[in-house]
């Protein structure tokens, strides 16, 4: 089994004024047991390349190999090739169903016309494969936390039995143990001989896991690596194009040292639910300065935005802008 996609192009809206050549002439090869990285900057094409994998997508030039046949060819069983390639896409939410966590997990081998006892064993099989707490089965999906929705939307692919996974940036919204978490999950899979593809943009991440690294810039692959052969540097320079330096310990030092345009004082706010998202944030942002937000989702850097727009209003605290006071 190996996939192999040869001179791939595919553009957005042809023809249009929204035209866009998302990828261009890309030739990759996923052996069979392989667990591949891809990264590259937010843009450069991965989702669109990953949808291509199980003909979800059909590419605009070019061939795509699965098992020594052109899946593109008149009569290729593209059923087969959805259930071999299982694609975990960005947000799980698009791939649960609002009912409880095993009929979810169970829905993709019902649709392969399993029985009820054998789509239940598979479905089983598959959350056990993943750590997924058994006493959380009968619980809707939707009420779980961002890891443990990951967990279900991958059981749901496994269940089916693929021979590859690929997964669509699956570290992005979790908390720094689920990504722990992830990460071993995804090693024992590697050692049962699956074929993985991970989509990340993390470094550190794609260094633990993979074999092999395809690196893509603007539709095109700009790199391909064997772990053993490389570094986050290297890395880091194929995605961005030149020397980068992986450091932040001089940060401090470079502080912008202009005029303050903004400033919030003990800042604090709450939801609609009375619970208090943004408590206390004190900062500065001087003229000329890029401030960055960063934190895991759902912990008040949405709201902290809102907030700084006027879309929200300040339960407690002081806001300057331009040396002028404008709290609420
Ligand atoms: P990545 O996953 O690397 O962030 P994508 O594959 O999602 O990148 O997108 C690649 C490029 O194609 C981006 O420039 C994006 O704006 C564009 N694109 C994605 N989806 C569409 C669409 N439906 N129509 C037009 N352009 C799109
Ligand atoms: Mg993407």
């Amino acid at each position: 089994m190996s996939i192999k996609l040869e001179n791939i192009s595919y553009v957005y809206s042809p023809g249009t004024a929204y035209e866009h050549h998302a990828l261009k002439d890309v030739s990759l090869e996923i052996p069979q047991g392989q667990f591949v990285g891809i990264i590259g900057h937010t843009g450069s094409g991965k989702s669109t390349l990953i949808q291509h994998l199980n003909g979800l997508m059909k590419a605009t030039s070019g061939k795509l190999i699965y098992e020594g046949q052109n899946i593109y060819e008149d009569g290729y069983d593209m059923k087969k090739l959805r259930t071999q390639v299982g694609l975990v896409f960005q947000y799980p939410e698009y791939q649960l169903f609002e009912v409880d966590v095993l009929s979810d997990v169970c829905f993709g081998p019902k649709n392969q016309g399993l029985s009820k006892e054998e789509c239940e064993k598979q479905a089983r099989e598959a959350l056990e494969l993943v750590g997924f707490p058994e006493k959380y089965y009968k619980q809707s999906p939707f009420e779980l936390s961002g890891g443990q929705k990951r967990r279900v939307a991958i059981a749901g692919i496994l269940a089916m039995h693929p021979k590859v996974l690929v997964l669509d940036e699956p570290t992005a919204v979790l908390t720094p143990q689920e990504v722990d978490e992830l990460i071993a999950t995804l090693k024992n899979l590697k050692e049962q001989g699956k074929t993985i593809i991970v989509i990340t943009h993390k470094l550190r991440e794609v260094m633990e896991l993979a074999d092999s690294i395809t690196v893509i810039k603007q539709g095109k692959v700009v790199g391909n690596v064997l772990k053993k052969d490389t570094s986050e540097r290297e890395l880091a320079q194929m995605m961005v194009g030149r020397d980068v330096v992986l450091t932040v310990n001089n940060a401090r030092k470079q502080q912008v040292e202009s005029e303050i345009m903004y400033k919030a004082e003990n800042l604090t706010t709450v939801n609609d639910y009375g619970k208090e998202v943004v408590s206390d944030m004190s900062f500065e942002v001087h003229k000329g300065e890029i401030l960055g937000i960063a934190g895991v989702e759902g912990n008040g850097q949405s709201e902290l935005v809102k907030l700084m727009t006027g879309l929200m209003e300040s339960t407690r605290g002081t806001v300057f802008f331009d040396g002028e006071d404008i709290t609420n």
